[in-house]
């Protein structure tokens, strides 16, 4: 992109912030969208599948011509059976794509036909008003989807209000412990800016140096802070914290706790164990403490180090291409229950095998509902699996009318740490081609595993086959971090922030076969 473009954009965020911070939005507005929403379910997807029609270069208008799908059928069946069966049997006709037909631009094989899409062919071409500078890569594996404001406005805010008030968290000073651009700290201020819920603190597990980004992505953070403060929002400066210092939010939180009664703090899962462990080491009191917690699943090991010291967790489940898609029930019926945003989002289970793994897993498949997506899902894999359930439910998030659970949620085609995702591929690279040369041995010497040690953390085990000799683990380690690191800000980012948090340790053993006796890179599906 070009300095004249970059600058057209900073340009057009200035002048959209004014109006965006113009008008905040209360909780109850933020209820009455839900209930409307809830109420026009049928008509939104209606509209969605519509625009794809319109759209002749549209991915899945190709795939519903393919299963003899015409606008007309579409809408006797949402109507006559509703949305849920409706994308099933959309599914069962081929009108899905997998983790990797969507992220990973593998060919899609339907019938006879064969496809092959770019992610920005999923771009909805109906918003006009993107931001670059509020675009993040924390769990995209440093692609960008960008926001704009009226989806800032309709999915975060309106979630994220929510879930504070279930959790009892309005009232409560908030803080946040969430990376600089191109992370996803940005896009949180503006989000609780617009609710009128300024947080009073912003830490930054990594700093600038480390990630080396784009001048406009080292412009970006600071832009977006200065701008909202010109136009009188008093918007925090991110301070570093790096993960071995948690002790100093643990610091604040019991400050605020002191004065307030109750605090407030969104962070990676991983950085919330570790502001709960740092309590326990200096003997400080977090009871009134709530957690909401992203970017990787909320373990029962990690929740028990959370609530064991009398803190609370609230598990927000979210991917960059869709935004916020569900948040913590207050009753849960497992660990990490949550209500989906069904006012916004449809979840469907999609039973697939995890290529060459001989597992099979409920996929979940997301479609969009929101005109302001940044992404038109129709169908559509996050890489994630788990459970879906409809149930009703008491907490506040239940009675707004959110029946739809998910829960039991891991990712199949991923490792994730400390909020940071990193996709097979990139990984697979190193264990098979670059260890070996450097290290010796071959290509199946090596391969990870995703562990949780005995406090809650995530760990990743390198094992290397005793057959590969005596090797310097350190530097073993190094280079894989080194390589992992290679390209973009948002890897550097990510894999900073593993290697502050010692994510991954040297075992000299075998590598794991799978249950069909199969040698994978990757040893980190639970067996279901
Ligand atoms: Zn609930």
């Amino acid at each position: 992109m070009s300095i004249t473009s970059d600058l057209a954009i900073y340009w057009r965020f200035a002048w959209q912030l004014r109006k965006f911070l113009g008008q905040p939005l209360d909780l109850g507005q933020c209820q009455r969208i839900i209930l409307q929403r809830l109420t026009d379910r049928d008509k939104m997807l209606l509209a969605a599948f519509q625009a794809i029609y319109d759209n002749l270069s549209s991915p899945y208008l190709q795939l519903l011509r393919l299963a003899g799908c015409e606008y007309g059928d579409l809408e006797r069946t949402v109507l006559s059976d509703g949305i849920e069966a409706t994308l099933g049997k959309l599914r069962d006709a081929g009108v899905y794509l997998s983790y990797e037909e969507f992220k990973r631009g593998k060919e899609v094989v339907r019938g006879s036909q064969r496809f092959r899409f770019k992610e920005r062919d999923f771009d909805n071409p109906l918003p006009a008003r993107h931001l670059g500078a509020a675009s993040g890569a924390s769990r995209s594996i440093g692609t960008r989807t960008i926001y704009d404001f009226e989806f800032l406005i309709a999915n975060c805010t309106v979630c994220e209000v929510v879930t504070l008030d279930a959790f009892n968290c309005l009232g409560l000073p908030l803080g946040l412990w969430a990376n600089i651009v191109p992370g996803v700290g940005p896009v949180l201020v503006l989000t609780y800016t617009k609710a009128g819920k300024i947080p009073v603190r912003w830490f930054s597990p990594v700093e600038k140096r480390a990630i080396k980004p784009a001048l406009k992505h080292l412009l970006g953070t600071n832009y977006i802070v200065n701008v909202g403060r010109l136009l009188g929002a008093k918007l925090p400066a991110p301070e570093y914290v790096p993960l071995n210092e948690a002790w100093r939010v643990t610091q604040w939180m019991a400050e605020e706790i002191r004065r307030y009664g109750g605090c407030c703090l969104e962070t990676y899962t991983s950085l919330a164990v570790r502001v709960c462990q740092a309590a326990k080491e200096k003997g400080l009191d977090l009871n009134g403490a709530r957690f909401i917690t992203v970017g990787e699943p909320l373990t029962p090991a990690k929740r028990k180090e959370i609530e064991v010291t009398g803190a609370a967790a609230c598990p927000s489940y979210g991917f960059m291409e869709a935004g916020i898609v569900a948040a913590g029930c207050c009753n849960p019926a497992s660990v990490d229950d949550t209500h989906i945003f069904k006012d916004s989002f449809a979840v469907i289970p999609h039973r697939r095998e995890v290529l060459h793994s001989g597992i099979n897993v409920d996929a979940f498949l997301f479609t969009t509902l929101l005109p302001s997506a940044p992404k038109l899902l129709l169908n559509v894999e996050s890489g994630d699996y788990g459970v879906v359930t409809t149930r009703s439910c008491d907490c506040k998030l239940g009675k707004l009318g959110l029946t739809d659970h998910i829960s039991g949620i891991f990712g199949f085609d991923k490792l994730t740490g400390s909020g940071m995702t990193f996709v097979t591929s990139d990984l697979v690279r190193i264990l098979e081609e670059v260890l070996p040369v450097s290290f010796g041995g071959s290509a199946t010497d090596y391969q990870i595993i995703e562990e949780e040690d005995e406090v809650g953390r995530t760990r990743l085990s390198l094992l290397v086959s005793p057959e590969v000799g005596p090797v310097n683990e350190g530097e073993i380690v190094e280079t894989f971090l080194a390589e992992l690191s290679k390209g973009t800000p948002g890897k550097r980012m990510m894999t900073n922030l593993w290697s502050q948090a010692k994510m991954l340790r040297v075992k000299r053993m075998h590598p794991i076969a799978t249950a069909m006796g199969k040698l994978l890179p990757m040893h980190i599906i639970k067996d279901k």
